[in-house]
């Protein structure tokens, strides 16, 4: 299902890692684990559950290769996350 990936990828934002507000959560590409440092690329993904969470753009790509859905919640990455 990789062109359906591509299309939601169309959907995520591309944007840099702030570090502000108190979802520390957001700051750690769940994906991978990793943690991310100010300013980093990322892909940002607004979960309407979880608040705004940074990914790698490999890692989230990979992910929704596997699975259309919101790593965090579990969403339709269609709605409500942008
Ligand atoms: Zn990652
Ligand atoms: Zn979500």
């Amino acid at each position: 299902m990789e062109s359906r990936a591509k299309r939601l990828m169309t959907k995520i934002k591309d944007g840099k890692v702030k570090k502000e507000g108190n979802n520390s959560e957001g700051w750690t590409c769940i994906v991978c684990f990793e943690e991310f440092n100010e300013g980093d690329k990322a892909k940002i993904l607004n979960c309407n559950k979880k608040g705004l969470n940074y990914y790698h753009e490999s890692c989230i790509l990979e992910w929704l290769k596997k699975k259309p859905e919101c790593p965090m919640c579990r969403g339709d990455v269609d709605v409500g996350h942008g």
